[in-house]
């Protein structure tokens, strides 16, 4: 119940306040903070995936300005010879204001990453975008069948049926390139599984219909019982190593990822840096209320 409370009234709490709390999950503001930790990160044999923060914007200026920063990540990135690709959001490139813009943004952006021989990974953001982000999805695979995936998120009922519905541009030659992960976002129960043990059984089962079909899988989930689930999926169907990886979150459970590298799996994590950290970090807050209620005490008890 407190937490809940506290989870609520999140985006209220000053900055600084929420930073004791963000800087665990964040490289920082600047790209130099993404280099590094992608280079720590490179050094322990994890790839990353950067991220730069931002999202839901209001002004398609501000679009621009998003896709410039993209392409002058691209080109330093590459310079500075990361093992990574790279992840964005639609909303930050204008989606939910002028869909072709947005896509003509993000297209200039695959193509960098392509020029590179490298991956955009399309983020999944609320149920609103779910139809738009695999549109885009379809229309940037045609163009550039080995450089761009999409997310799925296994709390929508929808997902299995989306996952099968895109069989239709999946090949051996150019698999069809997802993450899958539980979902962030607070949506209807309508349309979502609510409880973590449905949840996590669409998961298993949106992973299997994956892993069997030849689709290459990021896994991105902190969740013990999801890994141990797709290690066994991954022995029932022999899958070889290039077609599937792990992912986490940067800060979060790193034993566990440790100990996901030792058994030999791929690991990837999200490295999300930039100035736009506010909006994250109170998702990622009101994900794990339980954080909230520590920052509370580390206010009063220090
Ligand atoms: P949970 O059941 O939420 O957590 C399992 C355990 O992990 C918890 O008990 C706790 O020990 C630990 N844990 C989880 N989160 C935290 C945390 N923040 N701090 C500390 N410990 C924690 N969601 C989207 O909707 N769209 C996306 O595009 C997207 N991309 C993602 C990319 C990556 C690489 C990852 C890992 C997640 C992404 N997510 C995305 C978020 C995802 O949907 C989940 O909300 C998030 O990963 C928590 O789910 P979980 O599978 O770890 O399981």
């Amino acid at each position: 119940m407190f937490n809940k409370m506290i989870a609520g009234i999140l985006p209220y709490f000053p900055k600084k306040l929420v930073w004791i709390f963000s800087k665990r999950y964040i490289a920082g503001e600047t790209i130099e903070d993404a280099i590094r930790v992608s280079k720590e990160l490179n050094a322990q044999g994890i790839k990353v995936t950067i991220d730069i923060l931002g999202e839901f914007i209001k002004d398609l200026s501000e679009a621009e300005r998003n896709k410039v920063e993209y392409l002058e990540l691209i080109d330093t990135i590459q310079k500075e010879n990361i093992d990574g690709n790279y992840s964005l959001k639609p909303t930050s490139f204008g989606l939910l204001i002028d869909k072709e813009v947005s896509y003509n943004h993000i297209r200039e952006i695959v193509a960098k990453a392509a020029s590179y021989g490298n991956f955009i990974r399309v983020d999944m953001e609320d149920s609103p975008c779910t139809d738009m982000e695999i549109e885009l999805f379809r229309r940037l695979k045609a163009e550039f069948p080995d450089n761009v995936g999409l997310v799925f998120q296994a709390y929508l009922k929808r997902t299995l049926s989306d996952l099968q519905n895109l069989m239709d541009i999946h090949s051996d030659e150019h698999p069809n390139n997802y993450r899958l992960c539980k979902g962030i976002y607070v949506e209807p129960a309508e349309i979502a599984y609510k409880k973590y043990e449905e949840i996590n059984q669409h998961f298993l089962e949106d992973l299997e219909f994956l892993l069997k079909n030849g689709n290459y899988v990021g896994i991105a989930t902190h969740d013990k019982p999801i890994i141990e689930g797709a290690y066994k999926l991954i022995e029932k169907y022999n899958v070889p190593k290039d077609k599937y990886e792990f992912q986490m979150l940067y800060g979060v459970t790193p034993e566990l990822r440790k100990s996901i590298i030792e058994k030999g799996h791929t690991m990837r994590v999200y490295v999300p840096f930039g100035k736009e950290w506010f909006g994250y970090s109170t998702r990622r807050l009101k994900e794990n209320p339980k954080m909230a209620s520590h920052i509370i005490k580390a206010l009063f008890y220090r």
